[in-house]
């Protein structure tokens, strides 16, 4: 795990890439609802640590409005994670560590201005909330020897194995179909 993919242009630029590679999955299926067709329909996002030179390519979340019935659809994203206004990579890299008090958590976390609660509360939902999702409860099987859950995210990232940036990245795409639906609702405050 490398905190230094938070300030790192080029893996940004990756993670753009990679969700533009999504979005347009997504379009090109039909309305589930009435076969329609899906508009372009971003939704405007203000996200937080997110690099200045990149914030550009992050201030909209890919969504798409059916032509006939209205109904949305928003694709997965390894940018953001649900609802949230801190960007998912954030969420993964500064929850993980063994203790809270990681020294280098603690530098980041005045560096990017993310509150010590906010971190604690992102740790409480990787233990508490994480392991009850339909994600994990259908992937949880395929990690052998069993994910320890009281040491989450630190002990799943363990297991996206390579690069830093090529694991991040695994791992991000791991936990894309948390982004869409109700499966991330923390409320963070500010
Ligand atoms: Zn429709």
């Amino acid at each position: 795990m490398c905190h230094a993919l938070l300030q790192n242009p080029n893996f940004f630029h990756i993670l753009l890439q990679i969700d533009i590679e999504l979005a347009a999955e997504t379009r090109a299926t039909k309305c589930h609802y009435c076969g329609g067709t899906l508009h372009c329909a971003n939704y405007p996002r203000k996200p937080r640590c997110c690099l200045e030179e990149a914030r550009i390519n992050f201030e909209s979340r890919f969504s798409f409005c059916c032509n006939q019935c209205r109904k949305r659809k928003t694709s997965v994203s390894v940018r953001f994670l649900g609802r949230r206004v801190y960007l998912g990579l954030a969420v993964v890299l500064m929850s993980a560590g063994r203790s809270p008090s990681t020294s280098d958590v603690a530098q980041l976390s005045e560096t990017l201005d993310v509150p010590a609660r906010t971190i604690q509360r992102w740790r409480q939902w990787w233990i508490e909330q994480f392991p009850l999702t339909p994600l994990w409860q259908a992937a949880c099987a395929r990690f052998m020897p069993p994910i320890d859950l009281t040491l989450l995210p630190t002990s799943l990232i363990e297991r996206f194995l390579g690069s830093s940036d090529e694991s991040m990245r695994r791992i991000l795409v791991f936990l894309s179909p948390l982004t869409v639906g109700h499966s991330v609702t923390l409320n963070e405050g500010c």
